[in-house]
């Protein structure tokens, strides 16, 4: 997949409410996502530039409203940065290849391997069933 250079380029290449989250760094409402509740086996992949970033298998259940992870399906496909936004302490997880924003990551899920929960947005995400 050809990554876009120009904003004008992603604005064309991506729906209004993916632009909002991955170009700007919005988050979806919880709740309204493609994906919180979903538990098909598959490869969650960047809705920017098709990097594979979250595996079904480290997928529960967090309550939130938001697909939840107990990690990444590489490290190396994504990028941890501090963010103090809104006047909290949160680190922001971001798509390596193309830069996109897809959501948080928490320490506060003891009940998985990691005790971490990335919260990402269901629109920074494309799902591709195995
Ligand atoms: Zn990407």
């Amino acid at each position: 997949m050809k990554i876009p250079k120009k904003e004008e380029e992603w604005k064309k290449k991506l729906s209004p409410q993916q632009y909002k989250i991955l170009r700007e760094r919005g988050t979806e409402m919880a709740f309204t996502g493609a994906y919180w509740k979903n538990k098909e086996k598959g490869m969650y992949v960047c809705a920017g530039c098709g990097a594979e970033l979250f595996s079904s298998e480290n997928k529960f259940e967090s309550g939130t409203g938001w697909p939840s992870f107990w990690e990444a399906v590489d490290k190396k496909n994504i990028e941890l940065k501090e963010d103090n936004e809104l006047g909290m302490r949160r680190i922001e997880v971001v798509c390596k290849k193309c830069g996109g924003h897809l959501g948080h990551v928490f320490d506060d899920a003891p009940q998985t391997p990691s005790g971490k929960r990335y919260c990402i947005n269901s629109c920074a995400l494309e799902f591709k069933k195995k």
